[in-house]
């Protein structure tokens, strides 16, 4: 086993965790960064393969500290970036409780094998995923969610297959739909599951423009290249299900209310692609299992991570930054980042960082902050509408094959049963090797239907070690011969599935 310690383990090379790397590694500490992409950058700034000479990240409006990021990250003496590496959980030393001080053993999963990271702190930075959603025909081939569509655009040049109709109702969607279409593939739908912003939205939409002038003008005018290029745009529209044998080849789009469920006759449109994107979950399962507090934020992405004003999370030792303590963005991801690392420097040495420094970096979280929640407030979607586009037979969790009628069963059998673990238990939704990314949205939207209770308190699942599928010989590697070891202890109390 590999025992390498460092003064700080960064999980997450995006923006946020590039910055957190960067700013800490500034003020004189060895950091060790965790990341499972061949190259850093995280989802935004993905970077292709080296081979693919020539082909670099072209960052979007708005973000001219991008590359300046990458090269300081990419150089820095200090800085020890291990890529293609996954953090599979936070194992603590039964002698050594968590204290401040106390050290961390981050388990991970390398192509050589299986290493513990050990540092005195350790900073999340683990960015969100897709937001699933699902709907008859969703576990269908060809249908895809618009940051995965995105991904392999990014990353391996390659464009999904034609006709192609883009559904779901977050900003983003409309910037994959054009960059799909500008790379040649036949765009023909974006059906936007919201309608036109009302007088009153765009009025409060206005503290967003501060600032982000680019941004929104390079939205607008992904628009303008759509509709001139002929592909139709809907509002208050949605795909309620997509159809073929072995791979999509039409979808059926409803007009949907102002609470996203169905209204009037649906329509068929032929299809070989479905890009579906309804915005994002933050990847907390890492922190809750290291034993992390999180709350219920809906219009920030779902569950996110408690933390306090300089993003200590509850866990002594552990700093949480960008997409888990809130789907915010790039810019936000970038500012809590750099506040995270200057603010763990100072915890390890009072006089690595000034508090001028740390002024800064804190009005510049709250800037960025301000467009953030414009976004988050505007563009929320509507959980129980999304839930009512499942029908009986519509399986909820792919992993494990549970319908929605599985699940509604369970909850009428079990009258007491009132928490999304307790599901988990009964059903097996969320045991299979996704760990229930996919469907913990959505049993909790049917257990709060059930119950009649707010989002919050049908609870989560808890996050276990490992957090990502694992061979056996990289476990194998993590435990050490001479010491007792065991997973993090989590203090989450929603259920022990
Ligand atoms: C697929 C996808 C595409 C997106 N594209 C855009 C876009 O084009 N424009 C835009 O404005 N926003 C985009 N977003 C939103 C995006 O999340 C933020 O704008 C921004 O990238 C957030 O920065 P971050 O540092 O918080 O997280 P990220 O950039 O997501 O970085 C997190 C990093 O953590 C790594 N990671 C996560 N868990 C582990 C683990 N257990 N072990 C090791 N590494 C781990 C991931 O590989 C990732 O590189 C996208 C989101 C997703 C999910």
């Amino acid at each position: 086993m590999d025992q390498v310690t460092h003064d700080v383990v960064v999980v997450g090379a995006g923006p946020a965790g590039m910055s957190a790397a960067v700013a800490a590694a500034d003020a004189g500490l060895r950091v060790a960064v965790v990341d499972e992409q061949r190259r850093a950058g995280g989802q935004i700034f993905r970077q292709p393969p080296e081979e693919f000479a020539g082909v670099g990240v072209r960052p979007g409006a708005g973000y001219g500290w991008a590359l300046p990021l990458l090269r300081d990250f990419e150089s820095h003496p200090l800085v020890d970036h291990r890529p293609s590496s996954s953090a599979l959980g936070v194992l603590r030393e039964v002698d050594a409780p968590h204290e401040r001080g106390a050290v961390l053993t981050v388990a991970v999963s390398t192509p050589a094998g299986g290493v513990n990271l050990r540092a005195p702190r350790l900073v999340l930075a683990t960015g969100a995923y897709d937001l699933p959603v699902a709907f008859p025909g969703w576990t269908l081939p060809g249908v895809m969610t618009a940051g995965g569509v995105q991904s392999l655009l990014k990353s391996q040049h390659v464009r999904v297959a034609g006709p192609v109709v883009v559904a779901g109702s977050h900003p983003l969607l409309i910037v994959v739909a054009e960059q799909l279409r500008a790379a040649g593939a036949d765009v023909v739908e974006v059906a936007f599951a919201r309608g036109l912003p009302t007088p009153t939205e765009s009025v409060r939409a206005r503290r967003a423009v501060p600032g982000h002038a680019a941004v929104l003008a390079e939205t607008a005018r992904a628009v303008a290249n759509l509709v001139a290029h002929g592909v139709r745009v809907s509002t208050r529209t949605a795909v309620v299900a997509a159809h073929g044998r072995d791979g999509v080849e039409s979808v059926e789009l409803a007009r949907i209310d102002s609470s996203w469920r169905q209204t009037g006759r649906r329509r068929t449109r032929a299809a070989a692609t479905l890009v579906v994107g309804y915005g994002f979950t933050p990847s907390t399962e890492l922190a809750r299992q290291a034993g992390c507090e999180v709350e219920w934020s809906s219009p920030r992405g779902g569950w996110v991570v408690r933390h306090d004003e300089s993003f200590a999370a509850s866990l002594p030792g552990v700093w949480v930054a960008g997409e888990p303590t809130g789907v915010g963005g790039a810019e936000q991801a970038r500012a809590e980042g750099r506040l995270a690392g200057l603010a763990l420097a100072r915890d390890a040495d009072p006089h690595a960082v000034s508090a001028d420094d740390l002024g800064a970096a804190e009005d510049d979280v709250r800037r960025a902050g301000r467009f953030a929640g414009v976004v988050q407030e505007l563009f929320e979607p509507d959980r129980a509408g999304m839930a009512s586009w499942a029908d009986h037979d519509t399986t909820i969790c792919r992993c494990e094959l549970v319908t929605r009628g599985t699940v509604e069963q369970v909850l009428a059998d079990n009258p007491f049963l009132s928490t999304a673990s307790a599901v988990k238990l009964e059903c097996r939704a969320g045991m299979g090797p996704c760990q229930g990314r996919y469907c913990e949205g959505a049993v909790g939207a049917l257990v709060s239907q059930a119950r009649d209770q707010a989002p919050a308190d049908s609870g989560h699942f808890s996050g276990r070690f490992p957090v990502k599928p694992t061979p056996l010989g990289v476990l194998a590697d993590l435990v050490p011969e001479d010491t007792d070891i065991h997973p993090g202890v989590s203090t989450d109390t929603a259920g022990t599935g």
